[in-house]
């Protein structure tokens, strides 16, 4: 039976384009930087975000906390985002690996105060007791759906640098956000001095993420890559398939983006959903139903009548497009959506 998987995009599957790819990819060691299809696709990667250069890494967290081990030392402090995948959801690494404490702030969705930012800078010569900032963290788009605006970013990114501080994105989903503010990915990329995006997620690509910096950053970046155990060989099959992520289907993320809005608005006619339309910026939909319900059963009724989502997390659903997920399948969901309703 085909689902339609609303759970997430990292449950896209690749496309048929990609499968053939990968088959025929040409491949070599890349611990002896010797696999021409994973330069290629580093080669790109670098030059899609305007950085100097790349490196592939097997997933979103190990590049975010990869970039976190190359820019800070031990001991050092990095300010974040209260709410951001790095502290939420990346299991307290940069604690284990980088050995560095997160200093959180509360955001707006994701827009942190950049005097909030100022005034949590240290500098660990000046006081006996003080850490330093070694880096402070974006995330754009938020994991929460919505986009940071780039004005945020440019302030934050003129304090650090004037503080001589780096800043690293999570740009899990940095091309949606492109997307969603119609700009070149290098006009959200440029606030930053290292970047990770997921190739894994609504672009379709089976494994991998990327980590894109100075030239310096990916060189020290490539060493400790190999210490965390991500030296990766015939790595070469899974580029193939990031390099059509990168070449073609970050150019149809606006189609996600519009079925997640086609969604929103006809799930929002339902009386006993409450949604905000003005959150809805990339391809989630967030929600909640003013009813008792009990979840388990909700599930399962949306899995027996091949729909996967998942149960509510703080009492809030979220539904993602993505390249499987057309404009059919979207009525299809509310129309399941209304009929489990009426039971
Ligand atoms: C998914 C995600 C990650 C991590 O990616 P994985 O490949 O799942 O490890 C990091 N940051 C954000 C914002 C994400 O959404």
């Amino acid at each position: 039976m085909k689902y339609i998987d609303i759970r997430s995009d990292t449950v896209t599957q690749p496309t048929q384009e990609m499968r053939e790819a990968m088959f025929k990819a040409e491949v070599g060691d890349d611990v002896y930087d010797e696999d021409p299809t994973m330069k290629k696709l580093e080669k790109y990667a670098a030059e899609v975000v305007g950085k100097e250069d790349a490196l592939f890494v097997p997933s979103g967290t190990f590049g975010n906390q990869l970039s976190i081990f190359t820019h800070c030392e031990r001991g050092n402090e990095v300010i974040l985002d209260d709410s951001c995948h790095i502290v939420v959801h990346e299991v307290g690494a940069a604690s284990v690996i980088a050995g560095v404490q997160l200093r959180t702030i509360n955001s707006d969705n994701g827009v942190m105060s950049p005097k909030d930012i100022k005034n949590r800078i240290r500098k660990g010569e000046e006081d006996l007791h003080f850490p330093s900032t070694g880096l402070i963290c974006l995330e754009n788009a938020h994991s929460n759906g919505t986009v940071v605006p780039l004005e945020n970013m440019k302030e934050i990114s003129e304090i650090a640098h004037k503080n001589e501080i780096p800043v690293h994105l999570d740009g899990a989903r940095v091309f949606n956000a492109a997307t969603y503010l119609n700009v070149d990915p290098t006009e959200v990329t440029q606030y930053c001095d290292s970047v990770m995006f997921c190739l894994s997620k609504g672009l379709c690509a089976p494994v991998g993420s990327i980590v894109a910096g100075s030239k310096d950053f990916i060189q020290k970046a490539k060493k400790k890559r190999k210490l965390m155990g991500g030296g990766l060989r015939q790595a070469g099959f899974l580029a193939a398939a990031g390099l059509i992520a990168l070449e073609k289907m970050r150019f149809r993320l606006k189609e996600d983006h519009e079925n997640a809005r086609y969604l929103g608005e006809r799930l929002s006619e339902i009386p006993e959903i409450s949604l905000n339309l003005d959150d809805i910026h990339i391809n989630m939909v967030f929600f909640t139903i003013n009813e008792d319900i009990n979840f388990r059963e909700m599930v399962s009724f949306f899995l027996e009548k091949g729909i996967k989502i998942n149960p509510p997390e703080n009492g809030e659903f979220r539904f993602v497009t993505n390249y499987w997920v057309s404009k059919k399948d979207v009525d299809y969901i509310v129309e399941t959506m209304k009929e489990y309703l009426k039971k």
